[in-house]
């Protein structure tokens, strides 16, 4: 279904980022896998696309760095050709008290987890205008739609990507190129981590009972690789969550 496209992934290396990956590569996408620091994770998630017989390529990239970020969609475009579908998903947690949380804390989380989103979206956007095609897929969260104690610097991140996502689906779907979000709830990954009391107590409020998982979220990220009348959504994979 996706043969002849490329997909750049960021926060390829890991969690849900590899599942979806790893999900588009078996739709037979080309895949750009964006990693932070996880080198030999990345290599491994490489490994496991190629076996779908597209090509895989990983990319250690900040993110947050806008020349960085330059440079990077610079040499994926030198390495694959084309980029048809950019999937943001890079993203990390600071949590804390908003009574105590350090400017740091919050800077570093609105810069990976929003900034980072515009970085990429703001240097594919041009290779998609080019080839008239273009597909932008955001990974939110519920914090984002509900709030969290706890997650001010995450929520707003993830309320920020929500409006980022609505305003580029307006702006660019005359020329064809569609911008969706995901919101997950409580996915089980390594940012889940160890069930705390909070934790445990957001799991029992969840109406099908159970944590998701990583391929829970890429399949949705599938459907809208694929859904050519969607833009604007916000589709929540939460289990019931966030309704
Ligand atoms: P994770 O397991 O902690 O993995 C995070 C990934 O992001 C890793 O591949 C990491 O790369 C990469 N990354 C972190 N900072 C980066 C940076 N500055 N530049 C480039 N890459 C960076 O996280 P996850 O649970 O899979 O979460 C993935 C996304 O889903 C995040 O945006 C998160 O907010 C969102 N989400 C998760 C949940 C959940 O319950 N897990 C719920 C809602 C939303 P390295 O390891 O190589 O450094």
């Amino acid at each position: 279904m996706l043969k002849g496209k490329t997909a750049i992934i960021s926060g390829a290396s890991r969690g849900i980022g590899a599942a979806v990956a790893e999900r588009l590569a078996s739709l037979g996408a080309d895949v750009a896998l964006i990693y932070g620091e996880n080198a030999a994770a990345a290599a491994e998630v490489e490994e496991r696309c190629r076996v779908y017989g597209g090509k895989a390529e990983s990319y250690r990239c900040d993110v947050a760095h806008f020349d960085a970020v330059k440079e990077t969609v610079k040499r994926i475009r030198a390495d694959f050709g084309a980029v048809h579908l950019l999937v943001n998903n890079a993203g990390i947690t600071k949590d804390g008290l908003i009574a105590t949380m350090s400017e740091a804390d919050y800077d570093r989380v609105l810069d990976v987890n929003l900034k980072g989103a515009f970085n990429l979206i703001r240097h594919c956007t041009g290779l998609f205008l080019r080839s008239r095609e273009g597909c932008i897929i955001n990974i939110a969260s519920v914090s984002g739609l509900m709030g969290n104690a706890g997650q001010a610097n995450y929520s707003a991140s993830k309320a920020g990507l929500i409006g980022l996502t609505k305003s580029v689906a307006r702006e660019l779907a005359p020329r064809g190129v569609r911008c969706n979000a995901v919101a997950p709830g409580f996915i089980r990954t390594d940012m889940t981590g160890q069930l705390t009391a909070q934790s445990q107590h957001m799991l029992e409020q969840i109406p099908l009972g159970t944590a998701g998982s990583p391929e829970d979220v890429a399949e949705a990220v599938a459907y809208l690789a694929t859904a050519r009348y969607v833009t604007g959504e916000v589709l929540k994979v939460d289990g019931g969550l966030a309704m």
